[in-house]
């Protein structure tokens, strides 16, 4: 017997194996511990190649089946091959974002490391030295150079080092063993704690478990129930505007299928930003519930997965990568704001959470909810020509007004107030008035930082990043200043002449999220500020800090980039200021507008959902733009028709399909040339096949991380034949396979 194994190191392909005689023969999704050149490695079997031609000679034995059963369920298996092969991706990139994080790793053993990690999940053992670390003469023959190290690195943690965090720096168990026998170390038992909810909990349980729905609800409530029961699979677009209680109707849908005997996997774009969802699942589902993201320890998350393949819980809330979830019978995936960018992978495999979604939901006969305010246009696409079904909600619960909008005209601000104004005296009237109402603002900035750049004013030098085609960005005033590449993190102090000319006439420009939190505290000193962008919530847990503390009211305005307008319901907001509404419609990407619209309108619905109506002001010098008018009314069919003119006259998504490739070399030249090749190939057969190839040209980010970047773009209406046409180009071009990225239906091609 042959099998095909993939084994969970990035850039692997299928591996062919045979199955001795005298080994049991595994089953789809079971564990094997096979040889990679001088490794010993573990690997999903992924199906039986005992039909494929096989030359003997090469192809080596396994060593072991770990599993009678299957480990990975066989339609998640079923699953990543899909995925890998749409999204042109190596099987082992992605069968490691289908493992739970212990069974990764490349070592024979991590089957082992998982049923420890699984035995100890309730404790922790902890190692601190005993006495101050004994001198070397003290210490004897009898230590070793591996136990030497081992007191070296206790000696600098006073509370203890634990035995995985040791295992990780090369200290073995024997030699933690010897150690304690030696006298010089104690153990601890650490209580490990592993309730992932507890972080991802800062809301307070929903109020009336029993309320009524609206009946705008009740009638959407009945539709997507019937489709669910219909156990046919079928896409449903929700469309509900911003405070129309999609997640109300989430949770009763997926009471009904959980009733039903079925399963349910709840996919929201970041967990830490929706805590709505979250809390509300949980407090609805209790014990029944995994919970699967990045932000998890690997402890936790493999805890939950686990939980997940033995059948204990039966709803799954995750981002992305829980769309891979061991869960078996499957009957209702809900995509709650299907438009977020963060769905898609910005790594190898490249996949959109949404799309993955539609293709489980097809083979499990699921029903798929897609949810959102503000629909990208390849679903509300899909919508309109029937392909999807559609519901929706165009009120918002309680009959409460959506926020009335103020477009603010800064050019006529500058004109009047000089160039460097930041609050309008519009937005800075509003907040005073809040702060006078104790109600309380957020202010979006979508840019990060203090000063966006840095120049000189006597040779109009700038201060960029040497290693990419961006200005630094400057954090931090006074002292503490510091210039900043938000790509690849190189930092350097900010001089006091200009590193080009010696003069002295640096001068700092552009603002980001930092000058504006300053700007608001000059303006209402008594107010009580504080920012929530990346930078802000660097340390562990000040993001549910910070959200829960607007929450309680111990702040009165929060500055922020689109964190604060994910998702959020703060009652209590009842103005939302837009500083600039212009920060993502320069960028060189067929979604700016999209994009701009959507989150215009997603922050603007964040004001206005207790009691009191909301305002929102927003920003601009193009008050004319069609993104910011229609996002003024809140009119998403009339940006919908708008944009999909653009997107036909462009040959853009949704009519036709793209796949961006990004090829790097040390030289712009090498890039260029290398990227023109593979336009040359890809050429040859792309007019029979319909693809049309635009390139070869310099990314917009024309450099990153010191190399240099050339893009090319396929357009065309058929994606298997662009990339077999894309494939067998590179296929003559091996070299380039550590310098090319290629992406399939981009979200941006910066
Ligand atoms: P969306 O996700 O559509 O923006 P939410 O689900 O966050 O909206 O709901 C907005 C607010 O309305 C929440 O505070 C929610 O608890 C509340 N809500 C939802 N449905 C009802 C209802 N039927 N009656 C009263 N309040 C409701
Ligand atoms: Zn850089």
């Amino acid at each position: 017997m042959y099998i095909h194994v993939a084994v969970p190191v990035p850039g692997l392909a299928l591996l062919t194996y045979s199955v001795p005689e005298q080994l049991t023969r595994p089953v789809v999704g079971a564990r094997v511990v096979v040889p990679l050149g001088s490794r010993i490695v573990t690997g999903i079997v992924m199906d039986d190649a005992s039909a494929s031609t096989i030359d003997d000679a090469v192809v080596k034995p396994i060593k072991e089946v770990l599993d009678a059963e299957a480990f990975v369920p066989s339609e998640v298996v079923a699953l990543a091959r899909w995925t890998a092969e749409y999204y042109a991706a190596g099987p082992g990139d992605t069968i490691t974002s289908v493992l739970p994080p212990k069974a990764r790793g490349a070592r024979a053993d991590a089957h082992k490391t998982m049923r420890v990690a699984s035995i100890t999940a309730s404790g922790l053992e902890t190692l601190q030295l005993v006495a101050p670390k004994p001198e070397a003469k003290a210490v004897g023959p009898q230590i070793t150079t591996k136990q030497r190290e081992a007191l070296d690195l206790l000696a600098a943690s006073p509370d203890g080092i634990s035995t995985p965090q040791l295992a990780g720096r090369g200290i073995a168990a024997d030699v933690v063993a010897r150690l304690v026998r030696h006298g010089f170390v104690s153990i601890r038992q650490d209580r490990l704690d592993r309730d992932p909810f507890q972080t991802a909990m800062v809301q307070p349980p929903p109020a009336d478990p029993d309320r009524q729905l609206t009946m705008e609800q009740a009638a959407a409530f009945e539709r997507l129930r019937a489709m669910a029961e219909s156990r046919r699979f079928q896409v449903v677009l929700l469309h509900g505007v911003t405070g129309s209680g999609k997640t109300e109707l989430y949770l009763r849908l997926a009471a009904a299928v959980r009733e039903s005997g079925r399963s349910v996997l709840m996919l929201v774009p970041e967990i830490a930003l929706t805590p709505v969802v979250v809390s509300v699942f949980r407090h609805a589902f209790g014990d029944r519930v995994a919970i699967q993201h990045s932000g998890l320890s690997d402890g936790e998350r493999h805890d939950q997965w686990q939980r997940i393949r033995r059948g204990d819980v039966d709803v799954v809330v995750g981002t992305r990568s829980a769309i891979f979830a061991p869960l078996e019978r499957v009957g209702l995936i809900v995509v709650d704001e299907e438009h977020d960018a963060s769905y898609k992978q910005e790594e190898s495999p490249r996949y959109h959470g949404r799309d993955v979604a539609i293709i489980r939901g097809q083979r499990a006969d699921a029903l798929v909810v897609l949810g959102s305010a503000t629909p990208s246009m390849e679903s509300y696409h899909n919508a309109t020509t029937g392909r999807y079904e559609r519901v929706v909600l165009e009120r918002r619960v309680l009959d409460r007004p959506l926020a009335a909008v103020t477009v603010v005209d800064m050019r006529e601000e500058y004109a009047e107030r000089g160039p460097d104004v930041i609050l309008s005296q519009a937005l800075g009237a509003a907040i005073a008035v809040r702060l006078e109402r104790r109600e309380q603002a957020l202010v979006l900035l979508n840019r990060r930082g203090f000063a966006t750049a840095v120049f000189c004013r006597q040779c109009a030098g700038t201060m960029d990043c040497p290693n990419c085609s961006v200005s630094l960005v400057v954090h931090g005033e006074g002292v503490s200043r510091r210039a900043r590449c938000h790509y690849c993190n190189y930092t350097m102090r900010v001089p006091a002449a200009c590193p080009h000319c010696a003069g002295p006439y640096l001068e700092q420009a552009g603002f980001g999220t930092e000058r504006v939190e300053a700007e608001v505290r000059r303006l209402c000193p008594q107010a009580r500020v504080a920012r929530l962008d990346r930078d802000a919530i660097r340390r562990k847990g000040a993001l549910a800090e910070i959200l829960s503390r607007f929450r309680t009211g111990d702040i009165d305005v929060l500055v922020g980039t689109q964190m604060i307008a994910k998702g959020h319901d703060f009652p209590r907001v009842t103005l939302v200021g837009v500083v600039s509404a212009d920060v993502g419609l320069g960028l060189a990407d067929f979604r700016a507008s999209e994009r701009t619209f959507q989150l215009l309108t997603q922050v603007v619905g964040r004001a206005g959902r207790g009691d009191e109506p909301g305002e929102a002001i927003v920003q601009t010098i193009y008050p004319d733009h069609y993104s910011i008018q229609l996002a003024r009314h809140q009119d998403y069919r009339a940006f919908f028709e708008r944009e999909l003119k653009f997107r036909q006259q462009m040959r853009y998504p949704p009519f036709q399909s793209l796949v961006n490739t990004v090829v790097r070399s040390q030289t712009f030249a090498g890039a260029m040339d290398d990227a023109a090749d593979v336009v040359r190939r890809v050429r040859e057969g792309a007019e029979a096949a319909g693809v049309r190839v635009l390139g070869p040209a310099p990314a917009p980010l024309g450099k990153l991380r010191g190399e240099y970047r050339a893009q090319l773009l396929t357009k065309g209406s058929n994606r298997t034949r662009m990339r077999g046409l894309l494939l067998s180009a590179l296929a003559a071009r091996p070299d380039l396979d550590k310098r090319i990225v290629v992406d399939v239906d981009p979200v941006s091609v910066l």
